[in-house]
């Protein structure tokens, strides 16, 4: 099944400005991305935006409101957006690299993961547990970071 990705446009009601417009702009060139506010606030600095951190999270937690943006939040309390057009099914287990800290959602095997996942569900079920929820996350070093060794491979 192919993944739709509808352009992203700002909700009603939301003032569009160079940041607004350039957040937008970032997840729909990266939509397997997973991002923080810090992330955003670097990638929008880098493209000569002057933003500050309450300017950022406030974008996001109202395009978070407005149902555009997924927020999860890691054991380390930092809270990551990723768009919510993007996998239907939630629960998509997400990969983080142990070089650049980047996180991506697992992508491309949809349909498998989903499989997977059912599968793990159902053995917890028949062992007798309830009110399951699936948080996975995968840790590793990302092909990024695997092709150039010892350098920090910026997020464009
Ligand atoms: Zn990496």
């Amino acid at each position: 099944m192919p993944i739709a990705n509808a352009p992203l446009t700002l909700p009603a009601g939301m003032r569009s400005t160079r940041a607004s417009q350039a957040v937008l702009a970032l997840f729909a060139a990266r939509p397997d991305a997973v991002v923080s506010e810090a992330d955003v606030e670097r990638s929008l600095q880098a493209q000569g935006i002057a933003v500050n951190r309450v300017t950022v999270y406030r974008l996001l937690n109202k395009l978070h409101a407005a149902g555009l943006l997924q927020r999860s939040v890691d054991a380390d309390r930092i809270a990551r957006y990723m768009p919510s057009g993007a996998d239907a099914g939630g629960q998509a287990p997400r990969f983080e690299c142990d070089g650049c800290h980047q996180q991506f959602r697992l992508a491309g095997h949809q349909a498998r993961l989903q499989t997977a996942l059912r599968a793990l569900r159902q053995e917890l079920q028949a062992a007798g547990h309830e009110e399951l929820r699936l948080d996975l996350a995968v840790r590793g070093r990302c092909a990024g970071c695997v092709q150039t060794p010892d350098a920090m491979h910026a997020a464009s």
